[in-house]
């Protein structure tokens, strides 16, 4: 009975389905009005492994969940749809907490155009949230991919990277507000950026969830190709110098190895550059050139002198 009342709270806080949305919570299953081109991704985070209780809040955790997920739909450069949330909750989980997250979730949910369509709550030994984020598209070149990279094109990455990685520093070192803090908390999709850029023809892209350093692997590795990387191009979000010092960092390193920024790491063809920069200008975002695609593999990091790093990592415990 407990168990349906938190349920029944949860639909309460959803706002109303979008209007393609038939069906949904209520009814055994969702129905949407589909377009051409359905573009799925799943994200799981666990109580212990990707969050721990004492550090991140309920609603830290609902909005962390769902934008990471819709940042794979920004990736993708897919439209937003619909989220399916599954919920698993220790039995003596407090309800408020678990109501606070998906108020959260929800939130997220009304700012992106995502309807959250279905889920369910069952019992378990820690906290698990899975999110199933279902984006559209009218035709296949709206979407953009990992494995397309080509000789020549220019490696780029949208805003600015360092800030989440900065914020968990000042977080862990007791320093609880701040832009830097709520940037690692609240991390916000690039959904308007990733369609701008897909459409605007770069040929690969990846939101950024484990670090720059990273993440450029998987483009270079899909595409089979090398990405060279000037670190003097990183753009270091404001403030994250300060922090990085004080830690004891370089700043351009703590940028491209720390995770969670999720911007977007694009390849763009040299004829497309124009087209590109000016996709990520409407799209509220900017675009920075940081290198090339070269023949080979993997990804280096050329520091000021012309050496080259090789060793860069980001966070891939995650
Ligand atoms: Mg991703």
């Amino acid at each position: 009975v407990a168990e349906l009342d938190l349920i029944r709270a949860i639909a309460r806080a959803l706002s109303p389905p979008g209007e393609r949305v038939v069906r949904w919570v209520g009814d055994d299953a969702a129905v949407i009005k589909a377009r051409p081109l359905c573009v799925t991704s799943i994200d799981t985070v666990a109580e212990g492994v990707h969050f721990h209780s004492a550090t991140h809040s309920p609603r830290e955790v609902g909005h962390k969940a769902l934008a990471a997920a819709l940042s794979d739909l920004a990736a993708m450069g897919a439209d937003t749809g619909e989220a399916y949330v599954s919920l698993v909750l220790p039995r003596a989980h407090p309800h408020g907490d678990a109501l606070a997250l998906v108020e959260e979730m929800a939130a997220l949910a009304d700012r992106t155009g995502t309807t959250i369509a279905g889920g369910d709550v069952v019992s378990g030994p820690g906290v698990v949230v899975s999110v199933c984020v279902v984006g559209w598209a009218d035709s296949e070149d709206e979407l953009a991919g990992r494995d397309a990279a080509k000789e020549g094109d220019v490696v780029a990455v949208t805003g600015s990277l360092g800030a989440s990685g900065a914020g968990l520093i000042l977080i862990e070192g007791g320093s609880a507000q701040g832009e830097l803090q709520e940037a690692h908390r609240r991390p916000q999709p690039r959904l308007a950026a990733g369609r701008a850029l897909a459409r605007a023809g770069v040929s690969s892209m990846i939101d950024l969830s484990d670090g720059l350093a990273t993440d450029a692997r998987h483009l270079a590795l899909a595409g089979g190709v090398r990405l060279e990387i000037d670190l003097e191009s990183i753009p270091v979000a404001a403030g994250v110098a300060e922090v990085a010092t004080g830690a004891g960092l370089d700043a351009r390193t703590l940028a491209v190895t720390a995770g969670e920024d999720y911007e977007l790491l694009v390849t763009v063809p040299q004829e497309r550059w124009d087209a590109a920069t000016a996709a990520a200008r409407t799209a509220g975002s900017t675009l920075s050139r940081l290198g090339e695609v070269v023949a080979g593999e993997g990804v280096a990091f050329r520091e000021g002198d012309g050496s080259l790093r090789e060793g860069l990592r980001g966070h891939e415990h995650r």
